[in-house]
């Protein structure tokens, strides 16, 4: 599949922006259903740091080493695209194939908000594991958690999977998160998309041509595959897949994809 790669400033900063706030109001909520769950002192706090590094690819959760101060980070620079689309998308968790196989853990369709909710459930749940065991004062372990689940302390043993299976069960699973933000987002990928010049980068393939349109800032505007004989196809990018035009002649595809 081909991800249009965007990197207008001001499309960033509004995406970064819409991003960032819809992150800390999922983990506000977390925090808040967490702290009723477990009994949560009212000056617990766990430090939320939102990331946008290109190099940033892994998310994290824990505690700092020096200060015991809790933290959760998310790197979300490869999701960035995806705001003004609102397209749904595999939600892959396989990296721990041992929970994946368990149907709250399971991977799930959704939108990049569905991806943001996931990032936050799993590392906030390191965050809440890692404090109840550094702190014993801050929860009665006893009281939330069976003797098997609270004496497994694996990073993802069974203690963390009952932590990360309430806020998963919360906040991700079957939740759906409304998208009004994408016509805000929308408007701006609008303004950018259909300016004049169109820059055309095309390839050979399988007998016929690839041919992708792009503003000059870099904005994809559409991909379409030709070939003699048969109907322009266009690629549909919610779902990656070539869908037929209306036109056998590339010039007449390029002619309706531009005039918007
Ligand atoms: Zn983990």
């Amino acid at each position: 599949m081909i991800v249009p790669f965007v990197n207008n400033p001001r499309f960033l900063n509004d995406s970064k922006r819409i991003m960032k706030e819809f992150a800390e109001n999922v983990f506000t909520s977390m925090m808040e259903h967490a702290r009723v769950r477990y009994g949560l002192p009212e000056n617990f706090h766990v430090s939320l740091f939102v990331s946008f590094g290109k190099n940033r690819v892994w998310h994290q959760g824990g505690y700092f080493r020096d200060t015991g101060q809790p933290f959760v980070d998310i790197a979300l620079n490869r999701l960035l695209w995806m705001v003004p689309y609102g397209s749904r998308f595999r939600i892959e968790t396989s990296e721990y194939d041992y929970l994946t196989k368990h149907k709250d853990f399971a991977n799930i369709y959704g939108t990049w908000k569905t991806y943001v909710a996931w990032a936050l459930s799993h590392e906030l749940a390191h965050a809440l594991m890692d404090s109840m065991l550094l702190n014993t004062e801050l929860v009665d372990l006893d009281k939330f958690f069976d003797s098997r689940t609270r004496n497994d302390r694996r990073p993802h043993g069974l203690f963390f999977q009952s932590i990360y299976r309430d806020l998963r069960v919360t906040f991700v699973n079957g939740v759906e998160y409304i998208m009004s933000e994408q016509v805000a987002a929308n408007e701006v990928k609008a303004k950018r998309v259909y300016t004049k010049k169109v820059i055309t980068e095309a390839t050979e393939s399988k007998g016929g041509r690839l041919v992708t349109y792009k503003t000059p800032e870099g904005v994809v505007l559409g991909t379409f595959y030709s070939k003699p004989g048969q109907k322009v196809q266009k690629l549909n990018l919610e779902t990656g897949n070539f869908e037929d035009t209306a036109h056998d002649k590339l010039v007449e595809a390029r002619k309706e994809l531009l005039a918007g």
